[in-house]
């Protein structure tokens, strides 16, 4: 006959639980030797097991999320970033905008830290188990671009609003394809109201128009983007660039901080301060 032991060890191994196998004698020996009660070997051998598996699930899905390298609010210097409250942030990071399906923006001159915010909402979404997919504006218009031209549109619509919160990083940097302004409403259209967003954008929203290449989708987009939004503005100098503030010329360390360095055309003017601030409802 069959030791109760064993039958754990097969009931294990019938259930795929692979950790709680590998710490079943450990634990058994804790038992054994009084250091822990019956309740607390089912306990250790289930948070062992749960542990392993919930590590896997966060690390498979900030992978296909497209949240690596991870970045998270611990790992985000506030004290660089004077104009930034602390307290907002980690208030958003509670995710109760995505609940609401709303549209949080960060806008602001390059390398102030809008990617690593949007990422580390994104990555603290994920371990609370909600669905995440993070992509630039570039590669989102890519991607629709060429369903359209495959009779595929639909359904990678359908693909871009599966997520909970979609991010999509870096409007305003490149030229928009024309085009590309409309499917890019189309989308915004489909989650509108049904599924959160975070944007981030060097340009501020009177200059969508000029981003988008036509201000009457613009205009569109943006009656959909703010209503129910979230707008921070990070005004500051670029965490990139805080080593090297030396070695820029002086006649361009001023202008360091809202300019891409390869940059040559006008680009990135900081948004107007205190524009818009917090839009709700
Ligand atoms: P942006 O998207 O605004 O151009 P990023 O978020 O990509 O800027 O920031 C550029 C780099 O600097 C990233 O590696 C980011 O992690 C880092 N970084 C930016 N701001 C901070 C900060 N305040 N504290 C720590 N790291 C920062
Ligand atoms: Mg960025």
């Amino acid at each position: 006959m069959m030791s109760v032991t064993e039958r754990i060890r097969q009931s294990l191994l019938a259930l795929h639980m692979a950790r709680a196998l590998e710490t079943l004698d450990h634990t058994l020996g804790r038992l054994e030797k009084g250091e822990i009660s019956a309740i607390e070997a089912i306990d250790d051998l289930l948070a062992e097991e749960l542990n392993l598996r919930e590590g896997r699930r966060i690390s498979v899905a900030l992978r296909t999320a497209r949240l690596m390298p991870i970045k998270t609010i611990e790992s985000f210097d506030f004290s660089f970033q004077p104009s930034l409250d602390r307290h907002r942030i980690t208030a958003l990071a509670q995710l109760e905008f995505i609940n609401r399906a709303e549209v949080l923006h960060f806008l602001g001159p390059p390398g102030t830290g809008k990617s690593h915010l949007a990422t580390a909402i994104g990555v603290a979404a994920v371990r609370a188990g909600r669905s995440v997919y993070r992509c630039s504006l570039a590669e989102l218009l890519e991607a629709l671009t060429r369903a359209e031209r495959e009779g595929r549109l639909a359904e990678k619509i359908r693909f871009y609003t599966r997520a909970s919160l979609l991010i999509v990083d870096e409007i305003g940097y490149l030229p928009i394809t024309p085009g590309g302004a409309n499917l890019f409403f189309q989308l915004v259209n489909a989650r509108y109201e049904k599924g959160a967003m975070i944007l981030t954008s060097n340009r501020g929203f009177a200059e969508w128009g000029e981003v988008f290449g036509d201000p009457v989708v613009a205009t569109a987009l943006l009656d959909r983007l703010l209503h129910h939004a979230v707008v921070v503005h990070i005004e500051g100098a670029s965490y990139r660039l805080r080593q090297h503030a030396d070695l820029i010329p002086e006649h361009t360390r001023a202008h360091a901080n809202l300019m891409p360095p390869a940059a040559p055309k006008r680009r990135g003017r900081p948004p107007k301060h205190g524009a818009i601030d917090h839009l709700n409802g």
